[in-house]
């Protein structure tokens, strides 16, 4: 029952029709939960009080199937206004950014391009930037887009999925370029040719990265509301006496909140993912299919319209 709740709003999370659809509908079904608000000024208020809380923050705005060249230049102008604003407001939070929301699926030097502008930016205020990761058949687009900016800028860094059988290749290659990675289980509908389907294998094998990552040195996000994947986390580095400030924990905005503010007051570094913006179906719909559990917040949205 789960396999088939999961495969039908990953499946839903595709539709390019029901996205524009539910842009024009407006946020409801129980997203503001999980969605900061339609615009960044709505999710101020919001960042504020999770920094308030000991929290930090990566924000995102939310943009997916864009396939024009002004949409992806109007994205990468609302990220710099984004970075800018953060500044401005005093707020203690990153920037992630989807590489096709600039422009992957149009063209690989314009996001290149884009990017190279964001990151500019974010440098004038010491802003760090996540390069989120999408589905495989985007993946070595987006790592060599990565590696290409990462021999220029020391604010950026990306993402791999535990459920991709090439990851622990890619740590390899990556490890050379010392980077600061987000490491995850991943969130979109894979091929068995690509990706371990048994929930075991991907959580073994994100064990086995964050292992890896955080034994060469380098700087570690691991981004898991599973506390199997927190507590590992906690042994290895108690283990082998690695500083706090080599790793940090993420959640998504809306999910495990006590177990977030728990996490600050035992000491740890705790960022939370806060998407923002009108485009906020497809992420809504792979919250869905995370966990059957979060389908009530669409129950509960309906009655409450
Ligand atoms: C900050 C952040 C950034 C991310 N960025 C990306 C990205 O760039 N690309 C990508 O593909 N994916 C991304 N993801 C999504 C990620 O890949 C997973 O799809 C998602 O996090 C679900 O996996 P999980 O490890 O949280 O736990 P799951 O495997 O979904 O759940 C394991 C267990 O954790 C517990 N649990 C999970 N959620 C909850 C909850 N809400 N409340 C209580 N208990 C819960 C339950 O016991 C559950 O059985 C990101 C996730 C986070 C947190």
């Amino acid at each position: 029952m789960e396999a088939v709740s999961k495969n039908f709003f990953l499946t839903l999370s595709k539709s390019a029709v029901l996205n524009k659809a539910a842009k024009r509908w407006g946020m409801g079904f129980g997203a503001s939960k999980v969605v900061g608000g339609q615009t960044f000024e709505k999710a101020i208020p919001i960042i504020k009080k999770l920094n308030e809380q000991g929290l930090c923050v990566t924000v995102d705005h939310l943009g997916e199937f864009v396939t024009s060249k002004e949409e992806a230049i109007s994205r990468t102008e609302e990220c710099i206004t984004t970075v800018q604003a953060i500044s401005r407001e005093g707020l203690n939070s990153q920037v992630s950014v989807k590489m096709t929301s600039l422009g992957l699926d149009i063209d690989k030097e314009l996001v290149v391009k884009h990017m190279k502008q964001i990151l500019t930016e974010a440098k004038k205020y010491n802003i760090f930037v996540t390069i989120d990761m999408e589905d495989e058949s985007r993946c070595q687009a987006t790592l060599d887009i990565f590696k290409q900016l990462k021999a220029e800028f020391d604010n950026v860094g990306t993402v791999i999925q535990s459920y991709l059988f090439r990851s622990d290749q890619d740590l390899n290659i990556l490890n050379e370029f010392n980077p600061n990675l987000r490491l995850v289980k991943g969130a979109y509908k894979e091929s068995p040719e690509v990706a371990f389907m048994d929930k075991s294998d991907v959580d073994k094998n994100l064990k086995h990265l964050i292992n890896k990552h955080l034994l060469n040195g380098n700087y570690t996000a691991v981004a898991s509301h599973d506390d199997e994947m927190i507590n590992y986390t906690k042994q290895v580095v108690r283990e082998h006496d690695i500083p706090k400030d080599q790793f940090e924990f993420q959640m998504l905005y809306g999910m495990r909140s006590q177990t977030q503010l728990d996490l600050v007051n035992e000491g740890y570094k705790m960022r939370v993912y806060v998407p923002y913006g009108d485009d906020w179906y497809g992420y809504f719909m792979r919250r869905l299919a995370e966990r059957p559990a979060n389908v009530a917040f669409v129950l509960k949205g309906m009655f409450k319209r």
